[in-house]
């Protein structure tokens, strides 16, 4: 089993048997203004639109779950790449830039 941090140790990789292959992740989530879950969906009470001063809209929270989706991805394709044997130490600048790259363009694309 070999344990593999990124970016400062926001990101572990554990690597062990296929089955026991895990990313475990401090990347920000953004969260539901209302009830502070990253992943709701118009399911708790502040979110149902009642409240013409909330700031909650439709666009909002498809840009969330947007974003909270991309990082789901990048977070899969690290642990893909470290299984392959791709990220050979923890920290490694290149795939810190890499990581750092893809959190822009998700900034820049929401
Ligand atoms: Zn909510």
């Amino acid at each position: 089993m070999a344990t593999i941090t990124l970016l400062g140790g926001k990101v572990e990789l554990t690597l062990g048997w296929s089955e026991t292959n895990r990313v475990e992740s401090a990347l920000e989530r953004e969260v539901c203004p209302s009830c502070g879950s990253p992943y709701c969906c118009f399911s708790c009470d502040g979110s149902q639109g009642s409240d013409e001063n909330s700031a909650y809209d439709e666009e909002d929270v498809a840009d969330r779950l947007k974003f909270n989706g991309g990082l789901d991805t990048l977070e899969g394709i690290l642990l893909a790449a470290a299984c392959e044997g791709l990220i050979a130490e923890s920290e490694d600048p290149k795939w810190n830039r890499i990581i750092e790259t893809v959190l822009d363009a998700m900034g820049n694309n929401v």
